[in-house]
C-alpha cells in the first residue's frame, strides 16, 4: 500500500478544508447561542449570518433563502413533508426517495437522465385542486453516476403547471454554477460535507413565497423554518467550505478531462469496461465504472489495499453494500454489481488521475 491513500470518494463525503477548521476554530469557545441579546449572542449571530452568506454566494440566492439544517437528509426531508403528493424519479437518494409515502417514481433512461416526457404526462394527469399540494422532487446530479438532470426544462415545466419544484442539489453544489434566484426552481437542498464543510449541516433553500413550516416543533429559530439552537460550529465550518469552494468550478471543469482521459484509457487497454452515463452530461469529477467479471467489493477491497479509495456502486450506509438502485433502473442489469464509482473532489490533482488508471490496469487484465 502506498504511503499516503489517495482519496477518490468524495461523493461519499469530502476532506475537510482548512477554511472550514479555521471558522470553527473560531467558533468554538465562548458560550454562542445566536438567539442571546448579549455580546456573546451577538457574536455568535454574526457567525450565523457571515456563514449565510457565504452559502448564498455558492448557491445564487439571497441570504434570507437559506435554511441551515443538519444535512441534506433533513432539508429533503422537510420539503417533501409540506405537500400530499411528491412526483420523484427512479434516481434519487434514499433521502427522498423514502421520506413520503406517496411518491410516484419517474423512469430515467439507459445514461440515467429522467423521463422528462414522461413527467409531463404525469403532470398532466394532476387536476387543478391537487397542484397546489403536489411537488416535483428530481435530483440536480446524482451521486452515483454523476449524470446531470434537465433540472432547467423541469422547472420551467413546474412552473407552467403551477406545482412547486424542489431540487436536491447536494452533489451539484460547489461544482457547477447554481443560480438558484434567476432559477424556477422553488427549493433546493445542500449538504455541507460534500463541499469539504463538516458533516452534520446543511441547508435548504426556499423561494420566496414557497410554503415552509418546521418539522420540528420548538423555538422560532431561522425565521420559524427549522426549530433548534443553531448549530454554530457547523454552520461556522459550512461558510468557511463555502467560502473557499467558490474558486471551485474551474477546477471541475478541468477535472473532467482528467476523468475523460481516465475513462478513455480503460476502455482502449481493456475489454469488457463499461462506463455507466457516459452519453449524459455528467459532472467532471465522477465515474461509475465496472470490470466484467469482478465484483464491485473485490475492486474497492483489492484498490483499497493498493492505497486508492473509492467505493462500490452506492455509498453503503451501514458498511455493507447494497445493489444500487440507481443502476438498475438504468438497465445495468447483473453488471450493477461490478460498478464501482471513483469520485474527485476539492483536493484531488491529475496525478491521482493517473495513479488510478495504473492501479485499475494492474488490478483488472482483461486484453481489449
Ligand atoms: N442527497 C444526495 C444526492 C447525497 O449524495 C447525499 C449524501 O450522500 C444526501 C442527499 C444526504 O446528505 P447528508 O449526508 O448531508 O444528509
Amino acid at each position: 500500500m502506498r504511503k499516503t491513500p489517495i482519496y477518490l470518494d468524495n461523493n461519499a463525503t469530502a476532506p475537510l478544508r482548512s477554511s472550514a477548521v479555521t471558522a470553527m476554530n473560531e467558533a468554538m469557545g465562548p458560550p454562542a447561542n445566536p438567539s442571546s441579546v448579549h455580546s456573546f449572542g451577538r457574536n455568535a449571530r454574526l457567525i450565523v449570518e457571515q456563514a449565510r452568506e457565504a452559502v448564498s454566494m455558492l448557491a445564487g440566492c439571497r441570504p434570507a433563502d437559506v435554511v441551515f439544517t443538519s444535512g441534506g437528509t433533513e432539508a429533503n426531508n422537510i420539503v417533501l413533508a409540506q405537500y400530499n403528493h411528491v412526483i420523484t424519479s427512479t434516481i434519487e437518494h434514499d433521502s427522498v426517495r423514502h421520506a413520503h409515502d406517496h411518491c410516484q417514481q419517474i423512469a430515467v433512461d439507459h445514461n440515467g437522465v429522467v423521463d422528462v416526457a414522461a413527467l409531463a404526462a404525469a403532470i398532466a394527469h394532476i387536476d387543478d385542486a391537487q397542484r397546489p399540494h403536489t411537488l416535483i422532487s428530481i435530483m440536480a446530479a446524482n451521486n452515483e453516476t454523476g449524470v446531470i438532470q434537465p433540472i432547467a426544462e423541469i422547472a420551467e415545466m413546474a412552473r407552467r403547471a403551477n406545482i412547486a419544484f424542489h431540487s436536491d442539489m447536494v452533489q451539484m453544489f460547489g461544482k457547477r454554477r447554481i443560480e438558484f434566484t434567476a432559477s424556477d426552481i422553488s427549493y433546493a437542498s445542500l449538504s455541507a460535507h460534500k463541499i469539504g464543510g463538516p458533516a452534520g449541516v446543511g441547508a435548504l433553500l426556499v423561494r420566496p413565497g414557497s410554503r415552509l413550516s418546521s418539522l420540528l416543533r420548538g423555538g422560532g429559530q431561522e425565521q420559524g423554518r427549522r426549530a433548534g439552537t443553531e448549530n454554530l460550529v457547523g454552520i461556522a465550518g459550512f461558510g468557511g467550505a463555502a467560502e473557499d469552494a467558490l474558486g471551485d468550478i474551474r477546477h471541475y471543469q478541468k477535472m473532467a478531462k482528467w476523468r475523460d482521459d481516465f475513462e478513455a484509457r480503460m476502455l482502449a487497454e481493456r475489454g469488457g469496461i463499461q462506463i455507466f452515463g457516459q452519453g449524459a452530461p455528467r459532472l467532471g469529477n465522477t465515474s461509475s465504472i465496472a470490470a466484467r467479471g469482478k465484483s464491485a467489493e473485490t475492486m474497492v477491497m483489492a484498490f483499497d489495499i493498493a492505497g486508492v479509495a473509492i467505493s462500490a456502486g452506492a455509498a453503503c450506509s451501514s458498511g455493507k453494500v447494497k445493489s444500487s438502485h440507481v443502476l438498475e433502473s438504468m438497465g445495468a442489469g447483473p453488471r450493477a454489481g461490478e460498478a464501482v464509482r471513483i469520485s474527485g473532489g476539492w483536493a484531488t490533482c491529475i496525478k491521482d488521475f493517473e495513479t488510478l488508471a495504473d492501479v485499475f490496469l494492474h488490478l483488472y487484465k482483461k486484453p481489449a
